[in-house]
């Protein structure tokens, strides 16, 4: 299907696809082949253009309509709006934006009345407000390993975990690649266990024809400045529970019932709410909408342009692409990521690999590692709990997140998927460039 797409050669490498070889098409001498960290030409001379978020003069111009109209926030036009939108691109009924992607998702577990003595399900390897999201709430995060193909939570593990206390699981759609939702699904519902979808990283992204954050009972969106959809900050909760909804509604909203006007309460707020203002602004619902507009497209176009990349990158010995959801469609990214076998690449490291990429002009993303292990993860260990099959100095820990996580994963931030097709065959040139000398780049000394 995709095979006219690779009958570009690209000169003085050695990208063979279609069988064919670019080295009848360029001329080569001996140094043009060199690692630019070892001293050799950089694929890349130039970094394609990286700036994110987008910026279009549609949006300029309606940004200055919205200052001058004086009408900023309070659940004004736009905001109202934006949900509505937001919700239908997901397959969800309800949204409710919120300043972050953080608070979305204390607000879930606090509407859905979790609190003190609670147990909820993490992955070991995401973003610590995933974890932290179960503390402001003063439950304890249970950490449970992640699949090495996904780099998402391992339902069989999820059911290994779970414990009488345990009131919800918290799959991590990382970095648009997919939990499994059908077998964690399988492992909750029996139980009555919450659901919670964070999709921090997956905008647009669906599994089995539905929307990524409509298959639990809520999902958690966040728009801060690198995300795939960007207000600078910003965040969303979706779901299909009208009361749920409305209870996030008021969480976010001091306990103003939806569609209340300034400072004219009504209706009953339920005692077990306990309320915060995390309003977001009109300014950031109004650039939301504008770049909703385009999110189907960009993330069709870039799933069509990763599964380009996974197939040049995964002739590569020692190369393999994050697994695709198996039910994607499309899957969204906020990163292209592969995790290597570093015997096939000399034993160098991945920090040496990363920093020869990056020499070839290479944008490199930065990578999880095990949230326990994070530096601003700084609670005691009576805060939270691992469930894992090996012990070290911590107690349990999730092998497979400590051995993957930063040891064997990199990749490139979403940007690069909207790159032309030269450039990112001159990706999958860069590896395989990298790769043939890893020998080399093994002995490099990097800075401490
Ligand atoms: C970014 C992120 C969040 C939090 O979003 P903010 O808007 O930055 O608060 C939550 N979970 C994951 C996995 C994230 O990457």
């Amino acid at each position: 299907m995709r095979n006219e797409s690779y009958s570009i050669l690209i000169p003085m490498t050695n990208i063979r696809l279609n069988g064919s070889s670019a080295d009848t098409h360029a001329t080569r001498s001996a140094g043009d082949d060199l690692p630019a960290t070892l001293g050799g030409m950089p694929l890349l001379a130039t970094t394609p253009d990286m700036r994110w978020p987008p910026t279009d003069a549609q949006t300029e111009q309606q940004l200055v309509e919205l200052y001058r109209s004086q009408s900023w926030s309070f659940g004004g036009a736009h905001e109202r709006a934006f949900c509505e939108e937001f919700a239908s691109a997901h397959s969800a009924a309800h949204a409710v934006f919120m300043v972050n992607g953080t608070v979305t998702l204390e607000a879930i577990l606090h509407a859905l009345g979790i609190g003190e003595g609670d147990e909820v399900i993490v992955p070991a390897l995401t973003w610590p407000a995933t974890a932290m999201a179960v503390v402001y709430n003063r439950a304890v995060p249970v950490f449970v390993d992640i699949e090495p193909d996904t780099l998402c939570i391992d339902p069989e593990q999820v059911r290994q975990a779970i414990t009488p206390r345990t009131r919800a699981i918290i799959p991590v759609h990382l970095y648009g690649g997919m939990a499994d939702m059908d077998r964690l699904a399988a492992v909750a519902q029996p139980q009555q266990i919450a659901l919670v979808e964070d999709c921090a990283h997956a905008h647009g992204g669906a599994w089995d024809g539905k929307g990524l954050g409509s298959i639990g009972i809520a999902g958690s969106f966040s728009f801060q400045q690198s995300k795939t959809m960007s207000a600078g900050e910003g965040g969303a909760v979706i779901t299909n529970d009208a009361a749920l909804a409305e209870r996030l509604y008021r969480f976010k909203h001091i306990g103003y019932a939806p569609n209340t006007k300034q400072g004219q309460a009504t209706g009953s707020l339920t005692p077990d709410l306990i309320c915060h203002n995390y309003r977001a602004t009109e300014f950031q619902a109004m650039i939301l909408r504008q770049q909703l507009k385009h999110l189907n497209t960009l993330a069709r176009r870039r799933d069509d342009n990763a599964m380009m990349l996974t197939e040049g990158l995964e002739r590569i010995p020692g190369v393999r692409a994050q697994a695709r959801g198996t039910k994607a469609g499309p899957q969204s990214y906020y990163c292209y990521m592969v995790t290597l076998d570093l015997e096939a690449w000399s034993n160098a490291t991945c920090a040496q690999i990363r920093a020869a990429l990056k020499k070839e002009g290479i944008p490199v993303a930065p990578t999880y590692g095990s949230v326990y292990r994070h530096p601003l993860w700084n609670l005691p260990a009576s805060r939270y709990r691992i469930h894992g099959d090996r012990r070290d100095a911590l107690g349990p820990v999730c092998p497979v997140a400590e051995s993957i996580g930063t040891q064997r994963t990199l990749g490139v931030p979403h940007q690069v998927l909207d790159w032309s097709e030269e450039n990112r065959m001159k990706l999958i040139a860069a590896f395989q460039k990298v790769h043939r000398h890893a020998d080399r780049i093994a002995q490099i000394q990097l800075p401490a």
